[in-house]
């Protein structure tokens, strides 16, 4: 099946989970996750209307963005190591897993503009996951008022590798109750706004639990390298 294929199912299910808990489906933007594909593929993708792509590793998101530039909006959805940083940072538009202060002074030090983050936080305590132990997540917002180049949008989470759904539901709608927190706190560069959750497998729920962003690669663009 080709991406615009795809594409074309995914916003028929998107609806579908909109309309089960009376969501507007505007407020829901896919990023096409390329991370497994090739530029080519990519492009595909944006030509399909797919704006906000992502990639997980600096070469693959140098190699996209030689292809489609910026008129692309650019995420990056990976752990994002702080010596990367600067090959990175005038080319993305937001960064999904801000889960250290240390990435932030480094973002704070290499940029020159505001740069949108999420902040990943590590909702059910996975050891294997990176991202924010929740019980430490309004310390490190406040902390974060140090660095005026991070305004932090939103935050971000990936669910258990698990097929039960309760579980997937619960940590979605806990990301949620955590970033009603955050806002509550009514930090000028902290208005937390957005939630970056749901992947291929779980996109439906992610929605039906509040997700703005959702990161969507396999089922969307397909995974080339298997
Ligand atoms: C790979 C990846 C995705 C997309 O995963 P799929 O299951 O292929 O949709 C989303 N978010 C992050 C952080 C990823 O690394």
């Amino acid at each position: 099946m080709s991406v615009k294929e795809n594409l074309e199912g995914i916003r028929t299910r998107i609806t579908e989970a909109c309309q089960r808990v009376g969501r507007d489906e505007k407020n829901i933007k896919i990023i096409a996750v390329t991370k497994y594909v090739s530029s080519d593929t990519a492009k595909e993708a944006f030509e399909a209307g797919i704006c906000n792509l992502g990639e997980n590793r600096d070469d693959g998101l140098l190699a996209k963005w030689e292809v489609l530039g910026d008129r692309a909006v650019w995420h990056f959805i990976g752990s994002l190591q702080t010596k990367k940083v600067k090959n990175v940072i005038d080319k993305v538009n937001y960064i999904h897993s801000l889960d250290r202060l240390s990435l932030a002074k480094e973002i704070q030090k290499r940029s020159t503009n505001k740069v949108k983050c999420f902040i990943q936080v590590n909702v059910t305590g996975e050891e294997s996951k990176h991202g924010i132990n929740p019980s430490e997540l309004s310390r490190f917002v406040e902390e974060l008022g140090e660095y005026p180049m991070v305004e932090v949008v939103g935050l971000m989470t990936m669910a258990p590798f698990t097929d039960d759904k309760d579980v997937i539901r619960k940590c979605f709608r806990d990301l949620r109750i955590l970033s009603k927190n955050v806002q509550a706190m009514k930090l000028p560069f902290a208005p937390c706004a957005e939630l970056s959750m749901g992947m291929s497998n779980d996109f439906e729920i992610a929605i039906e639990e509040g997700a703005t962003f959702i990161r969507i690669g396999s089922s969307l663009v397909g995974n080339e390298q298997k």
